[in-house]
């Protein structure tokens, strides 16, 4: 079924592109707008399987290049840092202006996008997890996935028991979802029984996030790296000493080992609210991006810009990636924008 939704919708993007259903929100990017692109993980589709990444956490590292090239086509791309000042001056953008950046601080980044960035000369953004640097495994998620996916389908039934999901028809992603629901406390609790229920399965636990030396590789080669937070914790409905930890510990640590200079900041899961905007700006933090969908303009609050997620089974065709990104196909029944950045759009801030 997966596989016909994808289908479905590559054959949906090819007949809109064909149309020319696009174009006119290729208007959009006109000097007032921008798009801010987020992905997170870059990684072959083997490795995907091997790790039980989920689809809508990765792309290839060919289907990346091939965004990079699309996007080197067309727009202009610009730091998150050179988009703000714009932003914050009132400065016209460059037309179809787009900024990119990732999520988590995952090595794949490292060994993946750096390459491909500086093959271009293309400036990007890592939101990394400040605790979370130099530690193996990846996130909470990732483990749940993955120790379901090393059980019988018998033994994956009687997980999912153990967290009232007797009658669960797809045990992972039902536990998955109810452990999402849960506080921090309920949840390292149910993570406690968890391995428990599995202490025998053979998980061995790689490095997936990057190390301070990757992110010092990155940055020189153009990259800002900024916050994520301090654990990945989502900030709505902490009470406010938890939050500022979060806040305030991330930025410290990161400012310690040279980053973080630009004091922005990537919501974990893009959860945000009124309480954690106005203590992340009291934090320090100048501006924040969400995962809300849409274009950044000079009216949008910075410290709630929505960006455009793209992952591999929605854009992997020149179709899907133009249905996401406006302006980026190529159908050509308005004027092209610019084919390729200027040196002063493509400089590093
Ligand atoms: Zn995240």
């Amino acid at each position: 079924m997966a596989f016909l939704g994808s289908a479905v919708r590559r054959i949906r993007a090819e007949v809109s592109e064909q149309l020319g259903l696009y174009a006119r929100m290729r208007s959009r990017l006109d000097g007032t707008r921008a798009a801010i692109l987020m992905y997170h993980r870059v990684l072959p589709d083997e490795r995907a399987l091997e790790l039980a990444v989920e689809p809508g956490m990765y792309v290839t590292p060919e289907t990346f290049a091939r965004h990079l090239d699309w996007l080197c086509e067309r727009f202009c791309v610009l730091s998150l840092g050179e988009l703000a000042n714009r932003l914050e001056a009132g400065a016209p953008l460059p037309l179809q202006s787009c900024a990119i950046t990732f999520d988590d601080g995952w090595r794949d980044n490292w060994q993946y996008v750096l390459p491909a960035l500086r093959r271009r000369s293309l400036p990007a953004t890592v939101f990394v997890v400040a605790e979370r640097m130099d530690s193996l495994g990846a996130f909470w998620p990732d483990e749940v996935s993955r120790r379901f996916r090393a059980l019988e389908p018998e033994q994956q039934r009687s997980l999912a028991a153990c967290f009232g999901l007797e009658k669960a028809r797809n045990p992972a992603q039902e536990t998955l979802a109810r452990f999402k629901g849960y506080s921090e406390e309920q949840r390292d609790e149910a993570l406690a029984r968890m391995r428990e229920f599995t202490k025998n399965l053979d998980l061995p636990q790689e490095r997936e996030l990057m190390t301070w030396q990757e992110a010092d590789q990155m940055a020189a080669g153009g990259v800002e790296i900024e916050s994520h937070g301090l654990t990945h914790a989502l900030m709505t409905g902490f009470p406010p000493d938890r939050l500022e930890r979060e806040l305030r510990e991330s930025r410290r640590i990161l400012r310690e080992h040279g980053h973080g200079l630009r004091g922005f900041l990537a919501y974990p899961n893009g959860n945000h609210d009124r309480s954690v905007r106005t203590l992340a700006r009291e934090c320090g933090y100048g501006l924040a991006v969400t995962t809300e969908r849409g274009l950044a303009h000079a009216e949008t609050p910075r410290m709630a810009l929505p960006r455009l997620g793209l992952h591999q089974d929605i854009s992997g065709s020149r179709a899907e990636f133009h249905r996401i990104v406006p302006g980026s196909g190529l159908h050509r029944g308005r004027p092209g924008p610019p084919r390729r950045p200027t040196n002063r759009s493509r400089r590093r801030s």
